[in-house]
């Protein structure tokens, strides 16, 4: 299991009772989240859940809501300008101008921060390192791939170097380099002791990146905590078992038991003395598991537990 990482641990980020509705849609419902400095917090639920809503709220982008943000004691709602220069917030769509180079679209991005000059030019040249495009700045952005747009996007909300990274669902749709250049650009953020919050509808990119957690469902928050405390919060010990020759009713007199993918879980309190007597049954009946292991609780599992649907699905 993974350790809780935690660098500051101060308070960076409260959410307080944010409620956002359009029209006839309640898109979040009384959310109450705290965000710990130097974290990364990972918010996570199906597509409609509410989560780029939320990113919106949180970066001010959008800023009609009910409830407030209190981003490092300031309220957005009350002192939106200071607390926009902490905040660099890559938007779900792509947002950038096509025709022009990966370099003057960054000069344009950051005199919006107010960088001019020299500092514009250094900053722009270091961020093209940082998001792996250096050699690509003078080229027209028309002639990038999915991932290259997707990273220059980033790119474009850390030059003025903010201490608070926001991003909504940055892997989506894109290649496996480029996916893993997005990783290591969020490693290096973490390493910086960057606050960074993480959506996602991919549960294992969550669990690899995250040391914290939200769970939103149909606008409402339904789960919160570090990853380790959830994980071990709905651990039931259980054991996974697949392979050829077993199935359900074989391995009830075992323990309750539900189809997993293509093998079974079993639940048990004692996972270790079951696994010993299922070893002795499989000798006797001549059957040979393909897995037959201790089986970790995902958050996919939580999830599920929690709402009853797959996220995927969804
Ligand atoms: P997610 O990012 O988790 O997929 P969103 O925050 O985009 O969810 O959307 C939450 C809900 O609000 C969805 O039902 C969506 O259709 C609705 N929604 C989002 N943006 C708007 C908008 N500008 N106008 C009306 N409804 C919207
Ligand atoms: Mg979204």
């Amino acid at each position: 299991m993974k350790a809780t990482v935690k660098k500051g641990g101060d308070l960076v980020i409260k959410i307080e009772n944010v409620s956002k509705q359009y029209d006839s849609i309640q898109a979040l419902e009384t959310i109450q989240l705290t965000i710990s400095e130097g974290s990364c917090f990972g918010i996570v639920g199906p597509n409609g859940a509410g989560k780029s809503t939320l990113m919106k709220i949180l970066s001010g982008v959008l800023q009609s809501f009910d409830g407030d943000i209190i981003v490092k004691g300031q309220s957005v709602k009350k002192s939106k300008l200071d607390v926009k220069r902490l905040i660099g917030y890559i938007p779900q769509d792509i947002c950038l101008e096509e025709t022009l180079t990966a370099k003057d679209n960054l000069f344009y991005f950051g005199s919006l921060y107010g960088l001019k000059g020299k500092e514009l030019h250094d900053r722009s040249e270091k961020v093209l390192k940082q998001i792996g495009l250096d050699e690509r700045g003078k080229d027209k952005v028309v002639t990038f791939s999915g991932g290259m747009k997707r990273r220059l996007n980033i790119g474009c909300a850390l030059l003025h170097e903010p201490s608070i990274v926001i991003m909504d669902e940055p892997t989506v749709g894109i290649d496996p380099q480029s996916r893993n250049s997005i990783f290591s650009i969020i490693h290096e953020l973490k390493e910086k002791g960057s606050t960074i919050i993480y959506s996602s509808h991919y549960m294992e990119e969550v669990e690899q990146l995250c040391d914290s957690i939200a769970l939103i469902d149909k606008g409402a928050l339904i789960e919160s905590g570090t990853m380790d405390e959830l994980l071990d919060k709905y651990n039931k010990p259980s054991l996974f078992i697949s392979g050829e020759g077993i199935n359900e009713m074989s391995l009830n007199p075992f323990g309750e038991t539900e189809v997993k993918g293509n093998g079974y879980l079993l639940q048990s309190e004692d996972p270790l003395t079951t696994l010993e007597k299922l070893i002795v049954e499989f000798r006797i009946q001549n059957v040979l598991p393909r897995k037959l292991e201790l089986y970790q609780p995902k958050l996919e599992d939580i999830f599920f537990d929690l709402t009853g649907t797959q996220l995927r699905d969804s």
